[in-house]
């Protein structure tokens, strides 16, 4: 089976180049080529860039608000209080049937690789972790997902979960996740990232923690962490979500902290969702943002993800990296037509590289998965959230379009 892309804008390209497909995988990427092909697509100049990747996505937890989520306090606690009422009632098939529906949202936006958070604690035990391996299954000629074991209870102050841990690593899921600043002090938080270490090692797994998720300035479980993958020798393999509290301490501390992370070649994921959920702020408004100016310019490898799609801690979310991507552009406020390139990083190459993707991209050789986007520049296409084409193994997948049409009478 050969398919021929005619008239690409690759992104790192002046000139238009054409692709040729044999069999999923990319043969030739060169000025026109002219063979015969089994079918041929003129992308008539727009961009082709490989497919998203949405590194950091809470599948188990989607659409539990379908029916509603009532909030008084508007604080990230109350909303993992909101979650432990819909996490009661989980069943493998409910967790299941949500997990796929996210999954498939996303693809039909152009995402074909997912790292998936999973909720393990003594509320669900391993419920959820049996519905999102099936939904895994169900979902995989479509998507490349793994699973992170997400202690979002924290580990020692949700006595029973260390078991769960291992049990889940054993039960099959991909990455080890962690969440310190849910332990009620700074040495379990400690001990919680040393136990994350302890098990990644037995199961020769990445790390993808739930790093400082605070507006608490003294939190230090970041900088532990980054310290201690130098120590082990994990560099490139450790992501610390959110990072919040980084915004919250004074410049010189978070500028050691910083270069800490270049070492440790730590991966940082920002979800911009959390304007609406780390609480209210009074005015200069922070709304747990992290520091991703700072981060990029320090050549930390930063991506952006969706986190929460319609679940007890946010009611919105589409799954789209144009969407999130764009609220990403905004919060860092990456206003130029260069700024916007480094936010399709953010959703492209940089998130691959949390998932430490290593067939990822437009090269000869790897699979062909990727997305034809209408529009010929990165600032347009999140202008536009533009419409778009998406192959996966050069087979076409998904198609979402976002025209609109005017009637005028
Ligand atoms: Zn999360």
């Amino acid at each position: 089976m050969t398919l021929l892309i005619k008239n690409a804008q690759l992104r790192e390209y002046k000139k238009q180049l054409d692709i040729f497909i044999i069999d999923g995988k990319y043969a030739k990427i060169e000025e026109n080529i002219n063979s015969d092909a089994d079918e041929i697509i003129d992308a008539q100049g727009n961009l082709v860039t490989p497919t998203f990747v949405d590194p950091h996505l809470h599948i188990d937890k989607a659409y539990t608000a379908l029916n509603g989520r009532s909030s008084e306090e508007g604080t990230l606690e109350e909303s993992i209080k909101i979650m432990h009422d819909f996490k009661k009632n989980y069943t493998p098939e409910g967790v299941r049937a949500r997990a796929v529906r996210a999954i498939r949202d996303s693809v039909k936006f152009g995402v074909t690789k997912i790292r998936a958070n999973v909720d393990i604690d003594t509320i669900c035990g391993l419920t959820a972790l049996e519905g999102c391996l099936l939904a895994k299954e169900d979902t995989k000629e479509i998507a490349d997902v793994q699973l992170v074991a997400f202690p979002q209870e924290g580990i020692f102050r949700d006595s029973g979960t260390e078991k769960l841990m291992y049990q889940a690593m054993d039960m099959g899921a991909d990455v080890v996740g962690g969440m310190p600043a849910a332990e009620w002090i700074v040495e379990k938080a400690k001990e919680h990232v040393d136990l994350v270490f302890k098990i990644a090692q037995k199961y020769d797994a990445d790390i993808d923690m739930h790093m400082d998720q605070t507006k608490d300035p003294y939190a230090q479980a970041l900088e532990y962490t980054a310290f201690r993958t130098i120590e082990l020798g994990y560099q490139g393999r450790v992501t610390g979500g959110h990072c919040t509290s980084l915004a919250y301490q004074n410049d010189v501390h978070a500028g050691k902290v910083i270069e800490l992370l270049k070492l440790a070649g730590f991966n940082v994921c920002v979800n911009p969702q959390v304007l609406a959920i780390m609480g209210i702020d009074s005015e200069p408004r922070t709304r747990g943002i992290t520091r991703v100016r700072e981060l990029i310019e320090a050549g930390v490898n930063t991506a952006t993800s969706q986190d929460t799609i319609c679940d007890g801690f946010h009611i919105y979310g589409t799954g789209d990296p144009l969407d999130y991507g764009l609220l990403m552009a905004y919060q860092a406020q990456y206003n130029s037509t260069t700024e916007a390139k480094i936010v399709y990083d953010m959703i492209t190459h940089n998130a691959a590289k949390v998932m430490n993707l290593k067939n990822y991209g437009i090269k000869a050789d790897f699979p062909a998965d990727f997305n034809i986007i209408y529009a010929d520049t990165c600032s347009e296409a999140f202008r536009k959230r533009a419409s778009r084409l998406v192959y996966k193994s050069g087979k076409l997948i998904a198609r979402y379009s976002n025209e609109g049409e005017l009637i005028h009478i």
